[in-house]
Order: C-alpha cells, then structure tokens, then sequence
C-alpha cells in the first residue's frame, strides 16, 4: 500500500464516498478511510445516512405507511383488506437488505473510480499527514497534499435520559425494535423525532413525544408548521409542546420519563423511549494536538465558504461544520472541495438546501419563511393554496396541507417555498430550481402544469401570491 496520496478523506458518509469519487474522477489519487462496522460484522460505507440515517428510515417509513394505509386508509378507496398482518421482522429485513445493497453499491463504486478504501480509523496530524489504524494490523502514517475531514455526526447524548440501547434508544436503536412497543416516548420534536415517531405510531404504537420549546418545528415556516402539527396530532401523534424532560429511571422493562410543562412536574411511563435530541459534530480522535484545524464556539471544523479549515490544503464537510446537517448539503460540499482542490471555479449555493420531514403528509422548504422575510424588513408577498382545492389531491385522498411562496414585493423574485402536503419531497425541488436560476413568481404563473397533478398546487400558489389563483377564492387586501 501507499503512503503518499494527493487526497485522503476521513469519513465514508454522503459527505466522504462523493469527495472521494469526485477527486477520483478529476484523476487525482485518493483513498478514503471509513471505521464503521456495520449489523453484520462487516466493514460499510455510507455513513451514517445510508447505514443508520436517511436510508433505514425512510425505507421504514414507506413500509409502515403501507401497513396504515392497507389498515385502514384503503377502505375509503372502496378496497376492503381482511385482517392486514404485521410480520415486523420482514420489514426490518427488508430495510437492512435495502441498506446492505447501497452501501455495497458504493464499494463498487470506489472500485470502479480507483479509490483506496481503507478500513480503519483515521487521524489528522500536522503536515497533511494522516495516521491511519487499520482495523487489523499496525498504524501507519500516510501523506497527502490534500486532507478533506468527513467524519460526520453523532446523536446528542443527555444525562436526563441516558441510551442504553434497550428500553432507552437513539436513533439508530429505533430502527430496530423487535416488536412494536405498547407506548412509545420521543424525546425532541425534530425532524428525527417526527419521522421515528411517526414508523412506531403507523405500526400500532401510541406515541407521546415530548418537547421543550413551546414552538413547533420553529424553524419551519409558522403557517407550514401549524398546519403540520394539526394533521399530525390528528393522525395520533400526542406533541407535548413546553414539556422538558428532567430525568428517566428504567424499572424492568418499562422508563418512567418526569419532565415539566406549564401545569407543574410530570410523570409518563413508556415501554420504549427513543432519544431525538439533536446530533453533534464527530470530532473525537479525528485531529492530534497539533492538527491546527481550528474548532468555532459549538465545536464545529471551523470553514470558510468552500470549505477550507484554517490549515492550507485541508478541508472539513458535512455535518462536521456549519450548516444543515443533511445529507444533500454534504453531497454538494464533496463535490465542491474536489473541485476546489483542482482549481476549478465552483461553488455551493447554500440559500437554496431544501430541507425535508419524511412524515406524511411530508413537510419541505427552500430559502426565507415568512418570518424571516418579515424580519428582513424588505417589502415581501405570500401566495398559500391549499391542496384541497387540487384534483389529483382529491383523487389520491391526500388534499391535507398547502403551497406556500414568499416572494420579493418589489422585485417579485421567489424569496422562499414551502410545503405540508403529498409529496412535499418531489415538489420542494420545482422551488430549488425556480430559486436557483432567480425565477419570479410571475415565471412561476406563466409555465404551464400538467393536469391533473400536484404540481398544479405550486402553480397556483405563485398565481395566489398576486390574488391569481383560479380554484380557490381569494380576497385581494385593502390598500
Ligand atoms: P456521516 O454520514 O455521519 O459519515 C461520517 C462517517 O465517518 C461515518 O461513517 C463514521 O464512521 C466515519 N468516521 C468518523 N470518524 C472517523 C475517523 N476518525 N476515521 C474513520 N472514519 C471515521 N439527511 C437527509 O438529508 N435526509 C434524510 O432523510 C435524513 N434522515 C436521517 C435520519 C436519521 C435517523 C439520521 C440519524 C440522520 C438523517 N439525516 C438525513 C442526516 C444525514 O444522515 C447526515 O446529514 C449525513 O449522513 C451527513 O453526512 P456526512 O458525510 O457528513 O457524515
Ligand atoms: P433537532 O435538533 O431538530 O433534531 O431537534 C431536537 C429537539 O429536541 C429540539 O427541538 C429540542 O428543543 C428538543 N430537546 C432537547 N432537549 C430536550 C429535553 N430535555 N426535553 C424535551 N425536548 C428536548
């Protein structure tokens, strides 16, 4: 094996495998030093999101929508099921398979691009050297010219409720229950929260999860996020808004949560308790004393707009630094440094990540909220259309929820889109785009949609935003 590399990535996550096959691709010669061990013993790529994150769940997701929906959502379709069954560990089997063959697929990706997969633990030292402990045998230390830092994140651990991986679980510990717990508690109403909440409580769960702010997803458009609250409480989901859980005691096989909330202290008991939190940056072990890679005041790699840490030639991506901790976002920062390390002009919009909640219905953004824009104090307008009003809607039974734009009022440039509603993920994307080449909302109105589909809601929401829209009856404000 080589010592001398032009580029070593630390980390094999979205952020790491892309950086890696990118720098590959731009004929650079690169090798990737990823640690994880996956369920069965094996070495993985991938990271967290198609080991442990994005991928399992989601495959959890669309498997317990389909339970519910077989259950007792097709009976309206005039489709009646006798006695849908649940076979909880096919389905888990299902999602591990789905894992095992994404994260193979990057293995065979690495071959074909060229890239040195080293299996072990990587560390930054000063000099762009790199000390490598492979899995099995002896540390080496490596050289390159560059070092890109992909190591990624891990779940907020709180002492009020310490993981133990049985009745107390992370993230990763949700995605393998092996039987639906009786009641289930979620500490953190998050994206994760949410979306794990959501797998147990579509599979028979009853499902409480508690959150300390007293604002729902606050980071999410209000009008967006009371809609979503209110169809998530319908479909059973009991959100406990100002409810901040102080401790938890395991008593055999059950967790008794206390937390407070408006009316006092509080106790529930759950068979389960998943721990959602948060996630924090990785950075145990990853740089020696005299790395010199600066940390900012929340510990995470201090970067400059492409990436670049304090030290010349080495650069940190994904969640490691500022910024959603997304998947996609770590994707396009691969990309970007690869492209950086050759000397191409390049760049990562990041006014224009969309953010995703795999709920259902779905919930998604690009660029300012409302609140945002009015913060701003610039002139700005909103166009919401409900999805009751769209055909295709009705059709699928999934009117729930809306289209949101807010857009510039002198420039009618489109400023955010949001979106609760059916396919929230597809649709988010039209708003990327529209964003990304500066499209007005006036743009927007002129295109046209097919008929019947969802996409014609994001259409009429850019008319709504100029009192335009046909289907639903708008009353222009008084000037
Ligand atoms: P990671 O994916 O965390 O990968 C880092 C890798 O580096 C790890 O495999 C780790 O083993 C390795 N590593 C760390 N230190 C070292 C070292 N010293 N030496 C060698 N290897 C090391 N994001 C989305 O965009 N969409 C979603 O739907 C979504 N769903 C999620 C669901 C869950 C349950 C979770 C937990 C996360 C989800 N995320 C989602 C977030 C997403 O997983 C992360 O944003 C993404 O994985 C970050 O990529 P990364 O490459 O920065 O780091
Ligand atoms: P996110 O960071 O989006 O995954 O969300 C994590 C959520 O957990 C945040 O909304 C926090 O307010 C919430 N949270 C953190 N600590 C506690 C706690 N002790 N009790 C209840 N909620 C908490």
């Amino acid at each position: 094996m080589s010592d001398n590399y032009d580029v070593i990535i630390i980390g094999g996550g979205p952020g790491g495998y892309v950086a890696a096959i990118r720098c590959a691709q731009l004929g650079l010669n690169t090798a990737c030093i990823e640690k994880r061990i996956n369920k069965q013993d094996e070495p993985a790529l991938g990271g967290t999101c198609l080991n442990v994150g994005c991928i399992p769940s989601k495959a959890l997701l669309d498997s317990s929508w389909k339970y519910h929906e077989t259950e007792s959502a097709l009976a309206d379709h005039g489709i009646k099921v006798k006695g849908a069954d649940l076979d909880l560990e096919t389905m888990l089997k299902r999602k591990d398979t789905i894992v095992k063959n994404l994260t193979g697929g990057i293995a065979q990706l690495f071959k074909a691009n060229k890239v040195t997969w080293l299996q072990g633990t990587g560390q930054l030292k000063s000099g762009k050297q790199v000390e490598f402990q492979p899995l099995d045998g002896d540390t080496q230390t490596l050289q390159a010219e560059h070092v890109i830092l992909a190591a990624g994140s891990v779940p907020v651990d709180i002492p009020v409720a310490s993981v133990d991986q049985k009745v107390i679980v992370d993230s990763t510990g949700a995605l393998d229950f092996d039987k639906v717990p009786k009641r289930l508690g979620v500490i953190g109403a998050g994206v994760i929260g949410l979306e794990l909440g959501s797998v147990w409580g579509r599979l028979g769960s009853e499902v409480v999860v508690l959150e300390a702010v007293d604002d729902f997803l606050p980071a999410v458009d209000k009008q967006i996020a009371k809609d979503a609250q209110k169809q998530f409480t319908k479909q059973g989901l009991d959100i406990r808004l100002g409810a901040r859980v102080t401790g938890s005691e395991v008593k055999k096989d059950q967790v008794v949560v206390s937390f407070t909330d408006k009316d006092g202290e509080q106790e529930e008991t759950f068979d389960r308790l998943i721990v959602a939190v948060g996630r924090r940056p990785y950075t145990e072990g990853l740089l020696s004393q005299d790395a010199g890679v600066t940390l900012d005041e929340r510990n995470y790699i201090y970067v400059d707009s492409q990436c670049r840490t304090d030290v010349p030639g080495v650069y940190a991506i994904g969640d490691l630094v500022r910024g959603p901790a997304l998947a996609h976002k770590a994707i396009e920062e691969g990309v970007m440094v690869a492209e950086v390390i050759m000397g191409e002009s390049t760049q990562l919009n990041y006014d224009t990540v969309p953010g995703v909640i795999y709920t259902h219905p779905e919930v998604a953004w690009v660029g300012k909220t409302e609140e945002e824009a009015k913060d701003s104090g610039d002139a700005y307008k909103t166009g919401a259309v409900p999805f009751a009003a769209n055909g295709r809607a009705m059709a699928a039974g999934e009117t729930g929820g809306m289209v949101k734009f807010v857009a510039d009022e002198k420039t009618d440039r489109i400023l955010g889109m949001h979106v609760v509603g059916p396919q929230a993920s597809e649709l988010i994307q039209q708003g990327v785009i529209a964003m990304e080449f500066g499209a007005t909302v006036e743009d927007l109105q002129l295109m046209v949609f097919g008929h019947p589909s969802l996409s014609e809601t994001v259409h009429e929401a850019a008319l709504a935003t100029d009192f335009k829209a046909i289907h639903v009856a708008q009353r222009r404000r008084k000037k």
